[in-house]
């Protein structure tokens, strides 16, 4: 195994499993990174991947995010992932996931499943008839289901605090925020935008659900391949990971990134380099949490939505945490929020 980590710093993984299941198709890796704080806990992406390797690297990846991600946002758990490599031999969706399921059940509580890219409530349901260690369950008894409005919250929250603290502006209203990525959290999240008055660039592969946030919103749009160089405020990455980088970033014209995507710097380099350009990177391990937290709160079974609200709104104070020891540290955020996070890798009692 290589020693290469998350942002391609060394680092270890506490173990990998992998099951390949020719009945149902199903080839998956679960890649646990951490158990630390508690159990490894972290979503099932659903995906296509060039090969076997491509999958456990960003598995791997994923995983470290997930520890990082739980240990800032206070949780009691570790950090793991899973990924199933879509093939055209999964035909039957249900028996997939019930695979899926059953391979979890194997690792024996050291790995707990939700949602992620790809995966849904009624996959979370599949699982769940042969496992207890998953979340994002539709029927769980007191609060639960897709965990994405919450993410989409915390990174609305996030943007507000970083608002306040980066750009010194008071509230949200008349800032223009490009966002790239409609999907279940760039939707909502431009949702709660327009509803405290920003101003929205918007763009996704998918042009009729572009179209429809310029009916809904108000919002202009662009050309997928531009949407991350507008003339902006605010930058929100709600796509794919790794779209910060060497090339893009020397044309980025906004001040502030806070965005729902995983992995969005493709090395902690590209961390460097923003913040040598002025550009305030607000890392998505802090920014994104809100979905694990409520995965988390559904399968404990404890807190009810208005209290999963208002712990999704402390990623607020985080930020202005962060903004502080970025100060006193004279670190790139992506740096301190890194150094924060692995501080926290220790057993939570
Ligand atoms: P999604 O699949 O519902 O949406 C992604 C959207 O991005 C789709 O509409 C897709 O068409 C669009 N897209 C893909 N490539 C694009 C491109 N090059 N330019 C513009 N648009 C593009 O996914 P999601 O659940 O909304 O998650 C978005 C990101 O946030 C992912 O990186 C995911 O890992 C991360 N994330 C999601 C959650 C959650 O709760 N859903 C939690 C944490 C992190």
């Amino acid at each position: 195994m290589d020693a290469e980590g998350f942002f391609g710093l060394p680092t270890d993984h506490e173990s990998l499993a992998a099951v390949s299941d020719r009945a149902s198709g199903l080839e998956a890796i679960v890649a646990i990174h951490s158990t630390a704080r508690g159990p490894a806990f972290g979503g099932c992406r659903y995906w296509h991947y060039e090969n076997r390797d491509a999958a456990i690297r960003d598995a791997r990846r994923l995983a470290e995010g997930m520890s990082l991600k739980n240990a800032l946002a206070d949780l009691p758990f570790g950090g793991g992932k899973a990924v199933i490599i879509r093939n055209p031999r999964q035909t039957d969706r249900q028996a997939l996931f019930s695979r899926f399921g059953r391979f979890v059940e194997s690792l024996e509580g050291r790995y707990v499943t939700a949602e992620d890219v790809g995966t849904t409530e009624a996959d979370m349901a599949a699982i769940a008839a042969q496992t207890p260690y998953v979340s994002g369950l539709k029927t769980a008894k007191t609060y639960g289901g897709n965990p994405s409005p919450k993410t989409a919250l915390g990174v609305f929250v996030a943007i507000r605090s970083g608002v306040r603290q980066v750009l010194n502006r008071r509230d949200l209203d008349g800032l223009v925020v490009a966002v790239q990525g409609l999907g279940s959290v760039g939707w909502d999240l431009c949702r709660l935008l327009a509803g405290a008055g920003c101003k929205l660039i918007v763009a996704d592969i998918n042009p009729a659900v572009a179209a429809k946030a310029v009916e809904q919103f108000g919002a202009n749009t662009c050309e997928p391949d531009a949407i991350l160089f507008q003339d902006a405020d605010v930058l929100a990455p709600c796509a794919l990971g790794g779209v910060l980088n060497v090339d893009s970033i020397p044309k980025i014209r906004a001040k502030l990134i806070a965005g729902a995507a995983n992995n969005q710097l493709q090395s902690i380099t590209d961390g460097d380099s923003l913040h040598k350009a002025g550009i305030y990177y607000l890392p998505d391990f802090l920014v994104n949490a809100g979905g694990i937290v409520s995965a988390v709160r559904e399968y404990q079974g404890k807190l009810g939505e208005q209290q999963v609200i208002e712990e999704v709104e402390r990623i607020g104070q985080r930020v202005e945490e962060l903004v502080a020891r970025v100060a006193r540290l004279d670190l790139a955020p992506a740096r301190a929020a890194d150094a924060w996070a692995r501080s926290l890798l220790v057993p939570t009692r």
